[in-house]
């Protein structure tokens, strides 16, 4: 069966299916409504008391920010509005609990899920799945006790739940097959988390699997294969223990510089939106954060973050990092962001209307609040400030003068704070890119934004399925603008470019970046040995020869073509 790759790996063992059953819920008309309401009440404490079981395991087990889910289904069943609604329906139409719990749960649902914004979005699953416990405990039928698991098991289900990840057994939970999701779903980042192989959206492997079969799931190709053959299982065997080997032997290069055969060394940092990311970037060699996409503190929470909150999210990382750099990006809201507290005009192009510093000029003060609390976590670490979507060289001058501003007043207040920080900009949009050479006496350095630049670049919508098979980074018209920055950083005194979009951890791209010049590659954490071995295997000067190579292609084909030859060459082989 053919499905998503969702977290890499090969596991081998038996199925554990979760069926997934339509629940049905009564749908006749009740005349003691009173019996409804108490069964409704029942059930909210029971799910109540079950789901605080689950959140003190759960901070045992994954930690406080992984827990946090479970407190926040434990608020959706003491939200007034949600239970008051239910037990509205119940009266008026004279329905059964159940019914009413799916009616009103379906509503939210449907709303959450109509929302634009990626975070709502994701919401909708939360409440999904408190409705679903709610309406079990209401029929009074059982969970599987995912914690009772005591053989190696491969878990086979429709999707896995929140809930579920959280309650299973994780010693003896070697890798999951579902039905639906893909690599950006709850249970694919949960398997990236865990550590364990998964494969997603195969459609049918609930239909198709029966428990006690022997499973394989090959997260590495998207593969899952039931009751295998001799044959099939003697190459699996083979495929899983060079695909350990291969771990292994990256795991070696952990505490290895990223440094060329002939000595052209290159930092490689991680991306991180929370502080609890740190520990990844540090487990997987990153020498610092290229990237703090600050949104998270402003998205987590129903208002403003002040400046304390700011200072010690901010104060945290900077002190995990332990003297490393940590370029802290400055808001990037509006565009497909939004923030519940903050309202803004709909826009005709919001990708191209009032996003990130844009909107932090409109509101200074929030603006400010943020400025005044990197400056002063800048005291406890190695602090760098980054300003996103700068168009051209009067917002950097402008963004500047707001910083200024707020060292002049912390000054007056008498509060310590990081006099020298450095500051520079994510080059992300083109005007950008080509006036890099006038920006860069006014940076300290460049951090280019492949994602949105691709996007702005190409006129292409990075969300948008229709066009993505114009979406490609490694085109020449991309290329051309990454040298532009690069060069412009280098031709002053001290300054640096990095890259912090997807392009800068994709294999593909490393040995061209590379030859450019690239100073410091910012990815997600996993992504860092295996850059890391690439640039360890060849030399400077012959990277310099493969970046000139793909300057004088005409097309991203060819440009993968070539470099897939040389990766070859180099006797390279990509996971
Ligand atoms: C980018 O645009 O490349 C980037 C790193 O920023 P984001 O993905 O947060 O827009
Ligand atoms: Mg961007």
């Amino acid at each position: 069966m053919k499905g998503i790759g969702a977290s890499p790996g090969i596991a081998i063992a038996k199925a554990f299916v979760i069926k997934h059953e339509e629940i049905k819920v009564n749908t006749d008309k009740i005349d003691d409504i009173q019996n409804e309401l108490d069964r409704l009440a029942d059930a909210l404490e029971k799910s109540k008391d079950q789901l605080k079981k689950i959140h003190e395991q759960a901070v045992i087990e994954l930690g406080d920010e992984e827990a946090r889910i479970f407190a926040a289904h434990l608020m959706v069943l003491d939200d007034p509005e949600y239970v008051g609604q239910i037990q509205e329906a119940i009266k008026n139409q004279s329905i059964s609990a159940d019914n009413g719990i799916k009616q009103i749960t379906d509503m939210f649902v449907g709303i959450f899920e109509s929302m634009d914004d990626e975070y709502m979005k994701e919401r909708a699953a939360d409440i999904k799945d408190v409705g679903g416990r709610l309406i079990r405990n209401s029929l009074g039928i059982k969970d599987q006790d995912l914690g009772a698991i005591n053989e190696d098991s491969i878990i086979i289900a429709y999707d896995l739940t929140p809930s579920d990840t959280a309650t299973m057994n994780k010693q003896k939970v070697l890798g999951f097959a579902t039905d639906i999701g893909g690599r950006t779903s709850h249970t694919a980042i949960m398997a990236r988390s865990l550590e364990i192989p998964a494969v997603l959206g195969l459609k049918n492997v609930t239909h198709d699997t029966k428990d006690g079969d022997i499973v394989i799931v090959d997260g590495i190709d998207g593969v899952v294969v039931v009751n295998p053959d001799e044959k099939t299982m003697d190459e699996y065997l083979t495929k899983k223990s060079e695909y350990e080997a291969f771990v292994k032997e990256l795991a070696q290069l952990k505490d290895l510089p990223a440094v060329t055969l002939d000595g052209h060394e290159v930092e490689l940092v991680g991306n991180i939106g929370t502080p609890k990311d740190v520990e990844g970037v540090l487990r997987n060699g990153g020498t610092g954060v290229g990237l703090y996409r600050t949104e998270f503190l402003y998205m987590d929470s129903d208002k403003m973050p002040d400046e304390e909150k700011q200072f010690k999210a901010y104060k945290e990382v900077l002190e995990s990092m332990d003297g490393h750099p940590v370029i802290i990006r400055t808001l990037d809201i509006g565009g497909d962001k939004k923030l519940p507290y903050l309202q803004l005009d709909e826009e005709m192009n919001p990708f191209l209307g009032l996003r990130a510093v844009r909107l932090c000029f409109v509101e200074k003060n929030l603006f400010k609040t943020q400025l005044r609390a990197i400056l002063r976590a800048g005291v406890y670490g190695n602090a760098h400030i980054m300003f996103p979507m700068i168009s051209n060289v009067t917002e950097v001058k402008q963004a500047k003068a707001i910083l200024e501003e707020c060292k002049e007043e912390l000054r007056n207040e008498n509060i310590s704070f990081d006099e020298n920080i450095k500051v520079g900009i994510m080059v992300e949009i083109p005007s950008a890119a080509v006036t890099a050479d006038i920006i860069a006496s006014e940076v300290d350095f460049f951090s280019i934004g492949t994602n949105d630049l691709c996007q702005y670049a190409l006129a292409v919508d990075r969300m948008n399925e229709t066009v993505s098979y114009l979406y490609q980074p490694l085109t020449p018209a991309i290329l051309r603008l990454v040298k532009m920055v690069i060069d412009a950083s280098h031709d002053v005194e001290g300054k640096f470019t990095g890259m912090c979009g997807e392009l800068a951890g994709d294999p593909r791209a490393a040995l061209i970046l590379l030859g450019l010049g690239l100073d410091e590659f910012s990815m997600s954490a996993s992504s860092v040995p295996q850059i890391k071995k690439i640039i360890r295997s060849v030399n400077f000067k012959d990277a310099q020869e493969i970046a000139k190579k793909a300057l004088g292609l005409s097309t991203e084909e060819e440009v993968l073509a070539m470099v897939g030859e040389e990766l070859e060459k180099l006797d390279i082989k990509l996971i």
